[in-house]
């Protein structure tokens, strides 16, 4: 037999399979779908089997060295879709094959020190030989770190041939095993011990009285951990083990990242709005269809609920859920409400859990021990192979689009998964995307809405505070008078308030206020951040670091002053304005550790503060009976954005952070400044007025020709030679120009507003199109093309439908 094989080497050249032989020995094991190791080359590669045949066009073929898999890793579904991923975001198969399983997963490629001529290196450095041959498994990296006085040696060992280094594949995946025992002997042998047993072995004569207790002994396999802890003696477990009573065995674990107990819950009864939505869902369900069904709902409307209402149907019709949800709002708080519904049938899968928690819960997906996946955007490839149903909360957030290969968007997967599995996808939003409300508009999607929330709980009251009347009263606060005052109020009652500030940490750039110039990166073109810890300026894109200049670089003055606010300074001023309340701050730098964000949350869910200020972490999810006011300190910082979607970032981040307040019977109340309180996206998003919102962005897009009614493309390159990347820019729209349809626009190639990247000059072109069947073709050959011919030094990227455009 034959193995088709994609190599593990995601380079355009190699994105084909390569035939190979199937060794006997392995003939029962290789299936498509399982990882084996082969010979490419001078090394050894990882590689994805996708398919079994019996003749190849080629001859002499190299052999499979070794299959890494008992049970395939990939579906031939999820062959399917890698394909298709692979095709749709130009990159090469094993990319998309390596997104769809986790990190543990990755080929662990080292390499490993053989002796060539054992006989030849005893004589001439007999030491380097007695070493190498001490060393169990010799690695070239964890000897040279341990040992680096024998790097010279080995070199030179390697020059003369006496020794040489072999590519090794590892396995990085390992489920974790407990140490167990067995019951070998039958149950006569055990009682007759008991009875042999002298009074001073109680110990022992307790392992064998539980022992005989078990209704199942043949079948007895338990951790030595258990045992323990129902209060049995190590020693003594293991001295009946070495007479051969029991045996030592490993029990393969799942790493339980919520280890911890979560009330269950029922079923709540429907409130009409809600049963109205779930109806259709469920109908779908039944028949086996598929539809795509946009769920457009007020915050606190029950989105939630019908959720867990339709996964209930899904797991009766023992099928299948995937539920996503954006990274940030995967809180321990949303994460308790699934399993607090479905308990040990969920799984869970986000970036806070080690690699190797990652892969238990994966595997526990592909061993269907599980039938709910609830995770951030990856979690659409779970390996479940009966969907019922894919939900995608928060529908609108760009994270569900992935910023390097594949760039994909998990709407876009998740729907190509359900029609393969005839089930719905359900979007969720109370502002979704553009694109998504057009298609529901033009009955691509079908729109469930929920327009009030549950038991008729008001929305929140919104007051738009000017920001430049404040600064004309002499106020230079980040508070204003309003909003100092509705916090002391609810100081006073015992109420809770959210702070909102949209900036992450402390970032501040400097700026010198006499020339206005910015200390920027000189190989990245950005201004560079200040860091108070270390006080040093650092380059986010490429970590440049330096001291802060007591002069101006351009004028030598020493007018130098950080601009922009951060969590740390507001914590500060609040701090000072009213010291009396308890302040926990929320952002990257107080959430860094394992656990403290859920840490930080249980504590202000238990009244041990007063104030919750945080960055975009806080805007969603959040459900606290005591919040009564959210102030939001800048509603502009994402207004200024160059981004065409800057005005429907900034009401949806708008609308979220206001759905935090009065969710429950206090009502609540939103303070939003700002420097622009007449902008359509502030305005209508304290009416809660997404109708409007919606009428007005449409228009300007349709004017602009922005999607929806536009797609786009970005490409982007860069090149070490500022004219090299310019004249690949140039040809690369002139091919763009020349193939595509008069329909089609091309822009550019231009700088874009980060002109340079860790010393690589960048350009960009895009492409703004309605229907263009030479698109693909085209963009295929222009990748083909630039990446094939050898220009290493040239990086290109395609990005469709790309989320920024910076
Ligand atoms: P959304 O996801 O739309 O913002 P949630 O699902 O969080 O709304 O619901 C808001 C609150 O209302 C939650 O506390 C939830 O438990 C409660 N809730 C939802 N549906 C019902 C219902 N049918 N009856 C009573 N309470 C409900
Ligand atoms: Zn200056
Ligand atoms: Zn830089």
């Amino acid at each position: 037999m034959i193995a088709e094989v994609y190599i593990d080497i995601p380079a355009k050249p190699v994105n084909r399979p390569f035939d190979y032989r199937i060794p006997d020995d392995l003939a029962e094991l290789v299936r498509p779908g399982v990882r084996v190791t082969v010979p490419f080359g001078r090394t050894r590669r990882l590689g994805f089997v996708t398919a079994l045949k019996e003749k190849s066009e080629f001859k002499q073929l190299k052999g499979l060295d070794s299959v890494e898999d008992h049970v395939p890793v990939l579906t031939p579904e999820l062959i399917e879709l890698g394909g298709w991923l692979a095709n749709q975001t130009l990159c090469s198969t094993v990319t998309a094959f390596q997104a769809m399983l986790p990190a543990a997963m990755k080929a662990d490629y080292k390499k490993l020190i053989v002796i060539d001529q054992i006989e030849r290196l005893l004589e001439e450095d007999p030491e380097l030989a007695a070493f190498l041959q001490s060393v169990k498994q010799p690695i070239w990296s964890e000897i040279i770190k341990a040992h680096p006085e024998w790097a010279k040696r080995m070199q030179r060992a390697i020059k003369h041939g006496l020794i040489s280094v072999q590519q090794l594949v590892k396995n990085q995946a390992k489920a974790k095993k407990a140490a167990a025992v067995t019951v070998e002997v039958p149950r006569s042998l055990l009682e007759d011990e008991l009875n042999q047993l002298g009074k001073r072995s109680y110990r022992q004569k307790e392992v064998l009285e539980f022992l005989l207790k078990q209704p199942d002994l043949q079948h007895f396999h338990e951790t030595i951990q258990k045992l323990v802890k129902h209060g049995l003696s190590r020693e003594a477990i293991m001295k009946l083990a070495e007479k051969g009573l029991l045996k030592h065995g490993y029990i393969e674990q799942f790493r339980d990242p919520y280890n911890r107990p979560v009330d269950r819950t029922k079923p709540l009864s429907l409130t009409e709005e809600q049963a109205h939505a779930l109806e259709p869902i469920l109908t779908t369900m039944q028949n086996e269809e598929h539809k795509v069904f946009l769920c457009h709902g007020v915050t606190g409307s029950g989105k939630t609920e019908i959720y867990l209402q339709s996964i209930q149907r899904v797991i009766e019709q023992e099928k299948q859920a995937i539920v996503l949800v954006p990274e940030i709002s995967l809180t321990p708080q949303m994460v308790s409400r699934f399993k607090g519904r479905f308990g040990d049938h969920v799984a869970v899968m986000h970036s806070g859990l080690s690699r190797g928690e990652k892969y238990d819960e994966w595997r526990k997906i592909r061993e269907e021990k599980v039938q709910v996946v609830v995770g951030a955007r990856s979690a659409v490839f779970a390996p479940f192979k009966k969907l019922g149903l894919i939900i995608i909360d928060e529908e609108h957030e760009s994270s569900y689009k992935q910023e390097d290969m594949p760039r994909y968007h998990a709407r876009d997967v998740a729907i190509h998964r359900a029609k393969k599995h005839h089930c719905p996808v359900v979007l969720g939003s109370a502002t979704p995307a553009l694109e998504s409300f057009a298609r529901a508009q033009k009955n691509v999607y079908t729109l469930l809405s929920l327009k009030e929330r549950v038991n008729h709980r008001p929305l929140p009251s919104v007051h738009i505070i000017d920001l430049r009347e404040e600064l004309r009263e002499g106020n230079r606060s980040v508070f204003s008078k309003e909003l100092l005052e509705k916090i002391k109020d609810r100081l006073a009652k015992q109420e809770q308030s959210v702070l909102f500030l949209n900036r992450r940490g402390y970032s501040t750039f400097m700026m010198c206020r006499s020339c206005g110039a910015v200390v920027k990166c000189p190989h990245c073109d950005i201004s560079l951040t200040y860091h108070r810890a270390q006080q040093l300026l650092k380059c986010h894109y490429c970590g440049y670091e330096q001291a802060v200049p007591a002069a101006c670089p351009n004028c030598s003055s020493d007018a130098m002053r950080f601009f922009g606010t951060g969590t740390q300074k507001v914590e500060a001023e609040l701090n000072r304005l009213i010291p009396e309340a308890r302040v926990i701050r929320m952002d990257v730098d107080t959430t860094r550790k394992k656990g403290s964000h859920e840490k930080l949350l249980r504590r202000f869910g238990k009244e041990e503060a007063d104030i919750l200020l945080g960055t975009q972490m806080i805007a969603k999810g959040l459900d606290f009976p005591k919040v009564t006011l959210v102030g939001v300190l800048a509603a502009d910082s994402l207004l200024h954005l160059p981004d065409f979607r800057a005005s429907e970032k900034t009401f949806q981040l708008l609308t979220q952070v206001s759905g935090r307040a009065g969710r429950h019977a206090l009502p609540g109340e939103v303070v939003i400044q700002s420097y622009a309180p007449d902008h359509y996206a502030v305005t209508d998003a304290a009416h809660h007025d997404y109708g409007a919102f919606y009428q007005q962005e449409m228009l300007l897009r349709k004017r602009a020709g922005y999607p929806p009614f536009y797609y786009l493309v970005l490409i982007s390159l860069s090149h070490p030679e500022p004219a090299k990347a310019a004249e690949s820019a140039e040809r690369i729209a002139s091919i763009l120009r020349r193939k595509l349809s008069h329909t089609s626009q091309i822009y550019g190639p231009v700088v874009p507003s980060v002109a340079k990247i860790k010393d690589r000059y960048r350009y960009q072109c895009m492409v703004k199109y309605k229907r263009e069947p030479e698109l693909m073709p085209v963009l295929h050959q222009i990748m083909q093309h630039f990446q094939d011919s050898g220009k290493a030094q040239l990086q290109l990227t395609v990005d469709l439908n790309p989320v920024t455009l910076m």
